[in-house]
């Protein structure tokens, strides 16, 4: 039988070092489709994956204009925080929570108060864009001014160059001091919580193994089942916005 919640909360409160993944199940509940999940973008429409790829994006133009119109219409941008990010900064406010990496877009660890420098949003952020010429970056407010007023694929103001929202597409590399600070703080932690991730994202996916293999305890909190759930000490299946604030208050 795996362990309670009570015995995570246990583990929590004795451990030196936690560290947090969060994935795209922990803002479902604030109304932001996952991708993977059973109401998830790409389970429903698989053709969607396409525009996550960077080559695509930056040949086909088709492929700009239907991000931009989809950017107009995402929950994203209106959302607000749930229980389940309220509980992690109640973590971190208890002393308990040292590293939260997110693989999420949506700003909403930040939105609900987590502090940045121990934020790291390794997939970048919706509420910017970046011109993929000269790498200026701008508010994606801005850039959604212009599209609803009727530029279907708004150039760089600066350089004319393709803009595009500041995050990592799937052929993009990641930055490579965010993801060397998220693999140091995996290897030096004792406990992990994989929380609302299918873990099947790549480098991202490695750091629960790299945890596992530097000695720490590994918590998944999902629905449903991922790759390292048998690796794994715990494995908890309740929705993230009732499982979350229940841990919090009892640790
Ligand atoms: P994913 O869609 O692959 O997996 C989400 C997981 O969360 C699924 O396994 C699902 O079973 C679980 N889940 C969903 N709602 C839950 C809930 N309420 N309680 C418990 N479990 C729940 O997401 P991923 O692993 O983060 O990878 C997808 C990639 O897509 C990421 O790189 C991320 O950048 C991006 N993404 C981000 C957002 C966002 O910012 N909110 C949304 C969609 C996708």
């Amino acid at each position: 039988m795996d362990p309670d919640l009570a015995t995570v909360a246990d583990w929590i409160r004795k451990s030196y070092h936690v560290v947090a993944l969060t994935g795209a199940g922990i803002s479902t509940e604030s109304g932001i489709p996952d991708f993977r999940g059973p109401q998830g973008l790409w389970t429903r429409n698989p053709e969607l994956e396409k525009n996550a790829h960077i080559s695509n994006y930056l040949t086909d133009k088709k492929v700009r204009v239907q991000s931009w119109k989809l950017r107009l219409e995402s929950p994203a941008f209106s959302a607000e925080p749930n229980p389940a990010h309220h509980a992690l900064v109640e973590l971190e406010r208890k002393g308990h929570l040292d590293t939260l990496i997110t693989q999420n877009v949506d700003g909403l660890h930040l939105a609900a108060g987590s502090s940045p420098e121990r934020l790291i949003e390794i997939h970048g952020t919706i509420h910017e864009v970046v011109c993929m010429s000269c790498g200026e970056r701008a508010p994606m407010e801005k850039a959604l001014v212009r599209v609803k007023a009727g530029e279907e694929d708004p150039p760089c103001r600066t350089c004319g160059g393709i803009l595009k929202s500041a995050t990592i597409s799937f052929g993009q590399a990641l930055i490579p001091e965010d993801i060397e600070r998220s693999q140091l703080a995996a290897a030096a932690c004792d406990l992990f919580l994989a929380i609302g991730s299918s873990l099947v994202v790549y480098p991202v996916a490695y750091l629960p193994e790299i945890a596992l293999r530097a000695g720490a305890r590994l918590v998944v909190f999902n629905e449903e089942a991922t790759p390292y759930d048998h690796l794994a000490d715990a494995v908890l299946r309740d929705r993230l916005g009732e499982i979350l604030p229940r841990l919090s208050e009892q640790v």
